[in-house]
């Protein structure tokens, strides 16, 4: 090849990479979902699937010494349930039922969670099962123990939601209702205490499993650093009775962000989440 040629395939090389970057900079990638990185390390990473195995797991290890003990609850301050059955109580959404692909309609649709959408999603009972989930909660119903499912879910949703459940094969048996949804009964809010004690009159629990600190105590109108005091304050409990999955998707931790930043429009959000940023400058 003369040295003239290289030269024009030099040029033409550089042309292509150049007009590369200027494609790039106008695609609607360009302005990314807020959620987008959450949800594709759910979705798509091993980290996420390891991480919540390894949640469930720690769980499963602990099980034999929980129903040994009959002083054992994961419920704090828990009385006169020595006696008591064995239950678990686990939330549903990112703690047993994976939602990612509701999500990722969102992302796609360039738009952020509502109702409407949501509702469709849930009748659908396409969910499938988080990883882990199935072997632990089983393992603990063949030994006798009974799972509640404590969710935000509205309580019309609740057919869809059991009906999904039990497609997955969770241990949902006919009988008494162990899934309890929001608004099923009028104290039953989206604070999950009245649920964990409806719970807990009639059962010994052994664990509690949660993707949002909600699913644990109660965080209602907590500050941001008033929930890490409670994480603190809880520190025993973690890893040997409340199991927390991970879900960097949504949750109270946004909601709390959003909250103190006084943020309601999308653009909002997001500036309020890099205001709220430590950056050390
Ligand atoms: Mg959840």
């Amino acid at each position: 090849m003369s040295p003239l040629a290289w030269l024009m395939l030099l040029l033409l090389s550089a042309c292509g990479s150049a007009k590369e970057v200027v494609d790039m900079r106008d695609a609607p990638s360009a302005r990314p979902h807020e959620t987008l990185n959450a949800a594709v390390w759910m979705q798509l990473s091993a980290e996420y699937e390891a991480s919540a195995i390894q949640a469930y797991n720690t769980a499963l290890d602990h099980l034999s010494s929980a129903l040994a003990d009959s002083s054992w609850s994961a419920i704090p301050n828990a009385t006169a349930h020595e006696r008591k059955p064995p239950a678990i109580i686990v939330d549903v959404d990112e703690t047993v039922l994976d939602n990612s692909p509701f999500e990722a309609r969102m992302i796609r649709g360039d738009t952020v969670y509502n109702r409407p959408a949501w509702n469709a999603w849930v009748e659908e009972r396409k969910a499938e099962a988080v990883p882990g989930a199935l072997r632990f909660l089983n393992a603990a119903a063949e030994l006798g123990v009974t799972v509640f499912y404590v969710t935000n879910r509205s309580s019309d949703l609740d057919a869809a939601t059991t009906d999904n459940l039990r497609s997955e094969g969770f241990p949902l048996p006919e009988g008494p209702d162990q899934v309890l949804t929001r608004g099923e009964r009028d104290e039953w809010t989206g604070d999950k205490a009245t649920r964990r004690d409806h719970v807990a009159t009639d059962y010994r629990v052994l664990f509690l499993a949660g993707d949002d600190l909600n699913d644990f105590v109660s965080t209602e109108d907590l500050s941001t650093e008033e929930r890490s005091d409670l994480v603190v304050r809880y520190e025993d409990f973690w890893g040997e009775r409340w199991i927390m999955l991970p879900n960097p998707t949504y949750g109270s931790w946004e909601r709390t962000i959003n909250r103190e930043a006084e943020a309601r429009y999308r653009s909002d959000r997001i500036r309020a989440k890099i205001g709220a940023l430590r950056a050390e400058d």
